[in-house]
């Protein structure tokens, strides 16, 4: 079956449960390496935090989009390294990257990334030197540039430069141009996730693919690699933690903390726009629930009294983004402004949310 065919009984398309489990850590995982998180997140707020941090930072955006197609590619080196059957690498010298990025492709439609179609390489046999695709309705610009970057260089071992121009408002074109410099191993290593806590989170789930029931609360469309909440219309598309955190934590190497402090308020903005607030004072089953379909970890605690919030996540997954969305909350909820304060204990985020 091709990762685009859909479940019989539940819809969900196979490129999704065959390669992803949800578990009672309130997490999703890669089957094929267990260590490697993703999370279902909504993804039209990404290219948006990039624009905000090169005004608020004085950074350009050449500069910014260096650094997050770098890191996003060292993370994508590392999980494909590990992840990829061991004969792809022979395979693909045979086959050539045809073969290979059309299994990207397929996959990419099912993980929510845009419609990515292969445009051609060169030379056209052998090693190529130079290999253009071209990418429409992209989840996210730099972040797919550097799929694909370290894509080519597990593939080639060799470091891979990288340019890309968009062609209207939907389609741009990226090229990846193969260097001479081999990469050595260790460039190909980037930090696991460690086990997580089990938190008894239990999934109604599909009797034959084993998906959870609820991502029925949503509606792929295959063609153009576009995942949306049926109920509310929001994009989203899957997307690995060690790459999100690898790029979080060289923009703060590179541009400093300021970077978590866009990051939090982009994300308390965006709950504000896309999350009612009948959801949000739904209450924290509810909330608890679609935190763990996300894989953003364990709802443990969430609690108003008087003006104060507090929220405890077992196994979270990015910090900035579960704060952000934890002060837009807040706001839904009390109409006010709030301040957080956080904290990390173990497997546990605590944040505390006064006005
Ligand atoms: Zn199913």
């Amino acid at each position: 079956m091709k990762p685009t065919d859909r479940c019989g009984t539940c819809g969900v398309p196979v490129g999704i449960s065959r390669t992803m489990t949800w578990t009672d850590e309130g997490l999703i995982r890669q089957r094929r390496d267990p260590a490697h998180r993703m999370i279902f997140f909504e993804s039209e707020n990404l290219d948006r935090l990039w624009e905000t941090m090169c005004s608020e930072l004085g950074v350009t955006r050449e500069h910014l989009w260096e650094i997050v197609i770098a890191a996003k590619s060292r993370a994508t080196r590392a999980f494909l390294k590990r992840s990829l059957p061991w004969y792809l690498n022979t395979v693909s010298r045979l086959v050539g990257y045809r073969a290979m990025i059309r299994t990207i492709e397929l996959q990419g439609l099912a993980m929510g990334y845009g419609k990515i179609t292969v445009g051609g390489q060169f030379p056209e046999r052998g090693r190529p030197r130079r290999i253009t695709v071209y990418i429409e309705d992209p989840y996210s610009v730099p972040l797919f540039c550097g799929d694909f970057k370290g894509a080519a260089e597990v593939l080639e071992r060799r470091a891979a430069g990288i340019t890309y121009q968009a062609l209207d408002s939907r389609r741009h074109q990226i090229e990846v141009a193969l260097g001479e410099e081999k990469l050595e191993e260790e460039e190909f290593r980037v930090d696991g996730e460690k086990m997580a806590r089990s938190c008894g989170v239990a999934y109604m789930r599909c009797v034959e693919c084993g998906a959870p029931m609820d991502l029925q609360e949503f509606e792929w469309d295959l063609e153009t690699g576009i995942i949306r909440e049926k109920e509310t219309g929001r994009r989203l598309a899957f997307f690995g933690t060690p790459g999100l955190k690898a790029v979080f934590g060289e923009l703060v190497h590179e541009l400093g903390e300021r970077v978590i402090d866009i990051i939090v308020d982009g994300e308390r903005r965006n709950t504000l726009a896309s999350m009612t607030h009948e959801e949000a004072r739904g209450g924290p089953e509810l909330l608890r629930k679609k935190a763990a379909l996300r894989g953003l970890g364990y709802l443990e605690e969430f609690s108003l009294q008087d003006d104060t919030l507090r929220v405890s996540m077992c196994n979270p997954a990015v910090d900035p983004y579960l704060v952000g969305l934890a002060l837009g909350v807040y706001e839904l909820m009390t109409g006010k402004y709030g301040r957080a304060t956080w904290s990390r204990e173990e497997d546990f985020l605590n944040i505390e949310i006064k006005p």
